[in-house]
């Protein structure tokens, strides 16, 4: 499989498990989190999805397309070990959804960086809250679901808690 094949497999992931986890949470309460803002498409689409005043965006240095660049209210600027957890005290278990692209292009750095990231993620979800990750995420207590028509297997994970 080409890098061309396996990078259109993760938009087409991102997109239909977003879609899909959206229908699943529509009328729970509750922030949406992006963790890794990146150019601003996943950012962008889940504006297409929810309130754009109800998404936080967790990013290291805002380097996004215009178009994609959240209100600065929105933005928690920072490491994700260091502001995951300063959010749970912010907001407690109450995020409806959790989306995470944070990963480059090494396979293994990625693995080992959502092993460490797993646990901060876990308690900022609400009862019935989802997770949706690019790269398999390593949680105790969430639920693996189905992947929705059109997301390709391992390009995309949904966790629920
Ligand atoms: N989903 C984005 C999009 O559609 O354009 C792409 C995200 S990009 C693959 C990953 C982003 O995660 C980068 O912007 C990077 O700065 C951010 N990131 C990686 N590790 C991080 C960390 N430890 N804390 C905060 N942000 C991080």
């Amino acid at each position: 499989m080409s890098r061309l094949d396996l990078f259109i497999n993760r938009m087409v992931s991102q997109r239909a498990c977003l879609d899909h986890a959206a229908t699943l949470v529509g009328d729970m309460p509750g922030p949406v989190f992006e963790l890794g803002l990146g150019n601003g498409r996943t950012y962008h689409h889940l504006c297409s999805l929810f309130s754009h005043r109800d998404i936080y965006v967790f990013e290291r240095a805002v380097a996004s397309h215009p178009d994609s660049t959240p209100p600065e209210d929105r933005v928690v600027l920072g490491n994700v070990f260091e502001t995951l957890p300063q959010a749970l005290e912010q907001f407690g278990p109450t995020a409806r959804l959790i989306h995470a692209d944070l990963g480059g292009h090494n396979a293994e750095k990625n693995d080992v960086f959502a092993r460490e990231i797993s646990p901060a993620i876990t308690p900022l979800l609400a009862p019935g809250g989802l997770m949706v990750s690019s790269d398999r995420m390593y949680f105790q207590d969430l639920e693996e679901m189905p992947l929705p028509e059109g997301a390709v297997p391992g390009r995309c994970f949904i966790y629920r808690r």
